[in-house]
């Protein structure tokens, strides 16, 4: 199928599910105790664009919740790959995660005061180079449809708490990286398709995006934390709560997934070692 006639069967689904939700679901946002938002809609609904664009057929269709369309005689089992997205009032220091899929419903949640504040923050700094929000958004998406599609929740993680700061491998640890693993694998697959399409460019942006997010925290590791590779400073290497691994971890982790060479290869390597050291360190004491 072509670009243009894909683009519009997608938004033609999306329309359709709009309606049925509009109409039969009460909203998980509230259920929950709390609020919608309408700030970064506009960039959310082309982060959401894009990953339906990636995933294809290998995943649910997301659906922007907030899109308002007529029922159109939607069924329940027509919707059952219709995911939505809710996007969530949060105050921009909330520790919360940028997104998660809410326990016991198959939607994302998405904090786009927080995603606003991460690109920010890391953006920040001598030597960084200007994160762009839609690209890193689109990884967040496509990490929690992994979630969806391995039938993992993807919970919340608490920002760094240094006495929680740990080493630990569990099982929430090790579906944060299968969801990462399938973003991995659905980003590589569409970057380097033997044909150029918007589609293997619309990837190439996002792989982009990580490898300067990458390319951010080693800045912070080497000019902000100098002196941390040398012990594996817990607060720089390890990771910051019981659920998930170090983000910087994750993202050289993608980085590697995705790219396979000796240098993404030495970069995930070179990052362990400085853990492990950290790790043997603490031990001793
Ligand atoms: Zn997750």
């Amino acid at each position: 199928m072509n670009y243009w006639a894909r683009h519009i069967s997608l938004a033609a689904i999306a329309v359709l599910l709009v309606g049925y939700a509009a109409t039969t679901s009460a909203n998980p946002v509230s259920e929950r105790g709390e609020r919608t938002t309408t700030v970064g809609q506009e960039t959310v609904q082309r982060a959401i664009e894009t990953v339906n664009k990636l995933v294809g057929a290998d995943g649910p269709t997301l659906v922007p919740a907030w899109l308002k369309a007529a029922p159109a005689g939607m069924t329940r089992p027509q919707a059952k790959d219709a995911v939505f997205v809710y996007l969530v009032q949060s105050a921009p220091d909330s520790l919360k995660s940028p997104a998660s899929v809410p326990r016991r419903c198959r939607c994302i949640f998405v904090r786009p005061e927080v995603a606003k504040r991460w690109t920010e923050d890391n953006s920040k700094g001598t030597g960084r180079l200007q994160l762009d929000e839609k690209n890193f958004l689109v990884f967040v998406l496509l990490h929690e449809v992994g979630h969806l599609a391995q039938s993992t929740r993807g919970v919340e993680f608490s920002e760094l708490d240094q006495s929680m700061l740990n080493t630990e491998r569990n099982a929430m640890k090790k579906a944060e990286e299968e969801a990462d693993d399938f973003a991995a694998a659905v980003l590589r697959r569409t970057a380097k398709a033997a044909t150029v399409s918007s589609t293997s460019l619309d990837a190439n942006w996002v792989v982009n995006e990580l490898s300067k997010m990458s390319w951010n925290m080693q800045a912070f590791r080497t000019l902000d934390e100098f002196g941390a590779f040398s012990i594996g400073k817990p607060s720089v290497f390890f990771d910051g709560d019981y659920t998930h691994p170090n983000l910087a971890l994750r993202v050289l982790r993608v980085n590697d997934l995705i790219h396979s060479t000796d240098e993404t290869r030495y970069l995930l390597e070179a990052f362990k070692e400085a853990r492990e050291r950290g790790r043997k360190s603490q031990q001793a004491q």
